[in-house]
């Protein structure tokens, strides 16, 4: 709100209200900004101070997180089971209350000390009807009106993003790319889903489905995926297709963390199969980085605990299919946050707009024993990057 408008509405006059703004600007309470007209300043309320709560909904499994700004104290939770695959997401929903409501027991706060709520979802989600998009994953999810009903329940604010968008918000504020205000986060789960920030801010688009990657058609006589497009990357390259290409070699058992762990070890077969889904994310991203030229991309999700096996083809293919001076100046790096970035992303959709840990050191937000093994992994895309390279972006 401009200090105009405070006048008005308050029937002060303005040099009244230039001196309250001041006062409370000195004291952290109020953030001044100029209006997109240059002349007025806008007025925002600024917490110093919040417990803003994070979950992070897979689909057998929720977690939850309860971050104390600006101090800096992390209260996690045992994770809960879920099983999204129901018809109907009640039982889910319940869950998920007792989750949240245990957590704000062990942090000592109550739902009044709350700023709010944010939920990671493994799927599309729409900000405007605040619904998830229909998917066969997750049918109870898709069919009821989740996150109104969990503000209900709960009594505090809630606000949700597709797991990729929050994990690309979280490795824009305390993860790989805090040097940088425009990356690319590619979640390579069972899914595969991208996040985009751009100018500092996360990318929705106009229908708030920006970064869906995995949809995008790679090979048009490929397989079928879930969602019914034959031949896009997530039918291709994700977990859920690797899991399924090493069953049709025979292997009838192996899970995706064990395709991961066996590519690391050298096996062939697994170290094939990771390698090709390498080969197609980078096409992928290939395009994405054409258009968008970002700082970083940022590789997320179990496959990238593949470290080399994956990060190598994905740069590799950058290389080969976009021009030297757009891709020589993208750095190409594993996530920072590892397991923990979509739920601290849900951290950040709620911080964010208080203002709150913004200048947070990432050291608390990270408990030693959950802090990925491959998180110092870093590749850089084509190693031949010149000094003429078209790096922006830098803040
Ligand atoms: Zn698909």
């Amino acid at each position: 709100m401009s200090q105009a408008m405070l006048a008005r509405t308050a029937g002060l006059s303005r040099q009244t209200v230039h001196n309250v703004v001041h006062a409370l600007t000195v004291t952290g309470q109020v953030h001044v900004d100029q209006g997109a007209n240059g002349r007025e300043t806008l007025v925002s309320l600024r917490a110093t101070t919040g417990v803003v709560i994070g979950v992070d909904l897979r689909y057998d499994v929720a977690r939850a997180v309860l971050i104390e700004f600006p101090g800096g104290t992390r209260t996690d939770t045992e994770p809960t089971l879920l099983s999204a695959a129901r018809d109907a997401a009640t039982e889910d929903i319940d869950a998920i209350v007792r989750l949240v409501e245990r957590l704000m027991a062990d942090g000592g706060v109550t739902p009044a000390d709350v700023l709010g709520l944010g939920l990671s979802l493994p799927q599309p989600y729409d900000a405007r009807t605040r619904l998830i998009a229909p998917t066969p994953l997750m049918p109870g999810w898709a069919a009821e009106p989740v996150v109104p009903l969990l503000a209900e329940r709960l009594g505090v604010a809630v606000v949700a993003e597709n797991d990729a968008n929050a994990a690309a918000l979280a490795e824009a504020r305390w993860g790989a790319g805090r040097d940088c205000a425009d990356l690319v986060y590619v979640m390579a789960a069972y899914g595969l889903g991208a996040g985009i920030v751009a100018d500092g801010r996360l990318f929705r688009g106009g229908t708030g489905m920006a970064g869906e990657i995995g949809h995008v058609t790679i090979d048009d006589r490929g397989p079928v995926c879930t969602c019914g497009k034959r031949g896009d990357l997530s039918s291709l390259a994700s977990g859920r297709a690797l899991v399924n290409q090493m069953r049709a070699l025979g292997d009838t058992r192996a899970t995706l963390d064990e395709i991961i762990a066996s590519a690391r070890a050298g096996e062939v077969l697994s170290s094939r199969l990771i390698a090709d889904a390498g080969r197609y994310i980078g096409m992928a991203l290939a395009h994405v980085v054409g258009m968008l030229a970002p700082s970083l991309v940022v590789l997320g999700g179990p496959l990238a605990a593949a470290g080399n096996v994956i990060t190598d083809p994905i740069a590799a293919a950058l290389g080969d299919m976009v021009i030297h001076p757009v891709v020589g100046g993208t750095r190409l790096e594993v996530s920072a946050l590892g397991d923990d970035a979509a739920l601290l992303g849900a951290v950040a959709l709620v911080a964010e707009p208080y203002g709150v840990g913004t200048e947070a050191s990432p050291s608390w937000l990270l408990p030693p024993v959950s802090r990925p093994p491959h998180s110092a992994a870093t590749s850089r895309a084509p190693t031949d990057a010149r000094s003429d390279s078209t790096e922006k972006g830098h803040s």
